[in-house]
């Protein structure tokens, strides 16, 4: 008899996502299972020992006002904190955070294991058990069975994964761990289409081989900086990271080995982000750039480890220590983990509802990069949604989703079952059209009442909330009746007016630096800077806040005008043949949704307006 165990929900993969997931599910009062491969590796930081930047402190910070966990571990293992973007408008600036990956890992172990109802494994699931089209449970490859009213997949690059260090393969999700080879087969009996993607990471290297009197030193921001609601959690030192450049002498090895190159000799199939290139993709594709920045950054505080941020690679090991070598203060580098590819299966997401769901079996849910994302913020954020639907499910309750309108986290999940993609989804802000009032400082006035609601939101949280309105509510007045006196704007900003101004007003002149006046008023008016920072960014938007409501407004009809169920598309006259394909591939609910599916022009959607009003007519 194979040991059994009963579950409300499982989780597969102790990732960024599966930790969310099943934080969130346990939270919701299922018992949850959370099964991994290596316990050891529990929630791992594969890549940069980093948290946020651009776009993806949005994410953090929507994740934080629903009830989930990242910030928390964000602040509890950072490093150091920087404001990025500070130059622009201050809906895209963004928080980054250097962490300890050990400290974040720690404390995400602490969570999980101190989570009621919630339970680790150790194990690989390989099978999924079904009856009558509905997921009833789970079998692992050493013939455990888990049954389950939902399941949540969460497994990274671990399927089929495979590591390749120039002419070097090996199977694996990462390099030093096992890959999953089985499960693949197993989801795509179900019906599902897999697609090959990949990824790639830097070399680490030894910090006492480096010489950092050649290189630039980077500091962090000196103000105190958070991405949790709580305040006073992070306690450690801060640490820099250093800047050096690359050359035409490091260039120079990479063109020479080009058919040494397994992205460039066509060994690596899967396909990577643009967005992030390796450096010999960087060298083959920028090749009237004469130099390429290399940021070092810290693993930890108590390992000698840097990651070599903008050098990842998957070329011959011998040529990494090669041309890092010719690269100012790294001439006596010593390479402790060597650069690599990884490539792995990911789901086609746009077989996903806007649960992540798959349509085809209930109860079989899909969060983090085998959707075909990249990164800890996008993994974490469908992890969380994804265990709060799977707990829905087990519950008997509806969907959870969230509008592209209120946040980013809505944005990501419609692009990926709309839209699904070639190469790994990651978050910008110009994905969003409403990127002018979906800020980080207001995450919580968008998404906490959901969150509380929903269960995940923690009495201390809500009462912060609450009195954070309440002081917003006190400001407010304050910020339109309080001005400015014209000797105080010309000693701050060396502006010349005749009379004093209301901050109400300043904050909308595009001369003066918002965040600047923010401070300025908050020591004023004795009131918290962080607040009337808030209250600067919604009243300096508003105009352009305004517009976007409107034009919101105006496609809002569109975006609730329902297909029928099993609405055909076929045959319906005038609409392309693409938009055909597409649109019965992707099973559109809403004629908004349609808009957003490739290959569906604005013609197709007036058809598709006209043919639904002629058979309500
Ligand atoms: C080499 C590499 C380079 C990367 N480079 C970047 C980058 O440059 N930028 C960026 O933003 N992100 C990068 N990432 C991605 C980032 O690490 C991931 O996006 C993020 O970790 C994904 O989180 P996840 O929870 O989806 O999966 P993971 O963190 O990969 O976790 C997956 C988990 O699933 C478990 N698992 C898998 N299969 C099974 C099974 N059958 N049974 C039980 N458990 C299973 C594994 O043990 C693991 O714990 C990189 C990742 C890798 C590996």
């Amino acid at each position: 008899m194979p040991i059994t165990h009963s579950f409300d929900v499982v989780i597969i993969g102790a990732g960024h996502a599966g930790l969310e997931a099943a934080l969130a599910s346990a939270r919701l009062g299922c018992r949850t299972a959370l099964i991994t491969l290596n316990l050891e590796q529990l929630v791992n930081i594969s890549c940069n020992p980093s948290i946020g930047g651009l776009g993806k402190s949005h994410l953090v910070a929507e994740i934080d006002a629903l009830g989930g966990e990242q910030a928390k571990l964000a602040d509890l293992s950072s490093i150091q904190y920087k404001i990025l973007n500070r130059s622009k408008g201050m809906a895209v600036w963004a928080l980054r955070s250097q962490i300890d990956k050990y400290l974040y890992a720690r404390h995400a172990r602490r969570a999980a294991e101190g989570q009621e109802g919630l339970k680790l494994f150790q194990d690989s699931v390989a099978d999924l058990l079904m009856e009558d089209g509905r997921l009833i449970g789970l079998r692992t490859e050493r013939g455990v069975v888990f049954t389950c009213k939902a399941a949540v997949f969460c497994t990274g690059t671990f399927l089929r994964g495979k590591i390749t260090i120039g002419e070097y393969t090996h199977s694996g999700g990462r390099i030093g761990e096992l890959s999953c080879d089985t499960l693949s087969e197993s989801l795509r009996k179900t019906g599902l289409r897999l697609r090959r993607l990949k990824t790639g990471t830097p070399a680490r290297v030894h910090r006492q081989s480096l010489d950092f009197s050649k290189m630039e030193r980077e500091e962090g921001d000196e103000e105190p900086l958070r991405f949790h609601w709580k305040e006073g959690l992070n306690r450690n030192p801060r640490v820099p990271c250093w800047l050096t450049w690359t050359h035409e002498g490091t260039h120079r090895i990479i063109r020479e080995n080009r058919h040494r190159s397994p992205l460039y000799s066509g060994k690596i199939e899967g396909i990577g982000p643009r967005y992030c290139p390796s450096i010999e993709d960087k060298v083959f594709r920028f090749a009237e750039k004469a130099r390429h920045q290399l940021y070092l950054e810290p693993e930890g505080l108590d390992v000698e480890a840097y990651y070599v941020n903008g050098c990842s690679s998957s070329m011959p090991e011998e040529l990494q220590w090669e041309f890092m070598k010719t690269v100012p203060g790294m001439e006596g580098v010593e390479i402790l983990k060597p650069a690599y590819a990884v490539e792995y299966d990911s789901i086609d997401s746009t077989q996903l509802t806007h649960a992540l769901e798959y349509k085809n079996l209930p109860g079989l849910f899909f969060a983090g990069q085998v959707n075909g994302t990249s990164g800890y913020e996008e993994a974490a954020g469908q992890g969380l949604l994804a265990g709060i639907n799977a707990a829905r499910r087990a519950r008997g309750l509806g969907d959870f989703t969230l509008p592209r309108a209120t946040s980013y986290l809505g944005v990501m999940v419609d692009d990926l079952v709309l839209q699904g993609g070639d190469e790994p989804y990651r978050m910008f802000t110009a994905r969003s059209e409403h990127r002018l009032s979906l800020r980080p400082d207001n995450a919580d006035r968008r998404l906490t009442a959901i969150g509380r609601e929903l269960g995940l939101v923690p009495d201390d949280q809500w009462a912060a909330f609450k009195a954070k309105e309440g002081r917003l509510e006190r400001i407010l007045p304050k910020l339109r009746s309080e001005s400015m006196a014209p000797s105080d704007l010309e000693r701050a900003f060396s502006v010349r007016t005749a009379e004093s101004a209301r901050y109400a007003y300043l904050f909308t002149r595009s001369d003066l630096d918002t965040a600047a006046l923010a401070a300025v008023c908050a020591r004023e008016l004795d009131e918290r800077e962080e607040d009337v920072r808030t209250l600067a960014a919604d009243l300096k938007y508003h105009g352009y806040v305004e517009n976007q409501r409107q034009v919101v407004e105006r496609t809002r009809k569109r975006e609730e005008t329902a297909f029928p169920p099993a609405f055909a598309f076929e045959g319906i006259p005038g609409l392309k043949v693409e938009a055909v394909q597409n649109l019965t591939r992707v099973k559109p609910a809403t004629l908004g949704q349609a808009s957003r599916i490739p290959g569906v022009t604005p013609a197709d959607i007036q058809i598709l307006l006209h043919h639904l009003g002629k058979r309500e007519g």
